[in-house]
């Protein structure tokens, strides 16, 4: 359906937002980041997530670490400067944003 490409568009942007959010505050993993999306009402597979992640730590807005939990190793994904310089972009455009269209 074109509405579900057209959101899905969008909403490429918020999850990317969201990432760097609760990568900032903690080390974040896929499948963490997986429920607290759903939780928030994104329908989202890990097929589509963890390639986000991947081309957001390309970016350097992210930056990985391996980390052994229990004989598995797991990534950890940290939000960097740069990273960090974007959140604050966005969330000015997105709090403008959000003034304007709220009512
Ligand atoms: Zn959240």
């Amino acid at each position: 359906m074109l509405e579900d490409k057209i959101l899905r568009k969008l909403f490429l942007g918020f999850i990317q937002i969201h990432i760097l959010h609760h990568a900032k505050e903690h080390p974040i993993f896929g499948a963490w980041m997986l429920e607290e999306l759903t939780e928030h009402g994104y329908n989202i597979s890990s097929g589509t997530l963890y390639p986000i992640l991947h081309s957001m730590e390309a970016d350097g807005l992210l930056e990985k670490e391996d980390k052994n939990v229990e004989g598995k190793i797991r990534k950890y994904y940290t939000t960097t400067t740069k990273g960090e310089t974007i959140l604050n972009e966005a969330r000015n455009k997105a709090y403008e944003l959000f003034k304007e269209i709220k009512d």
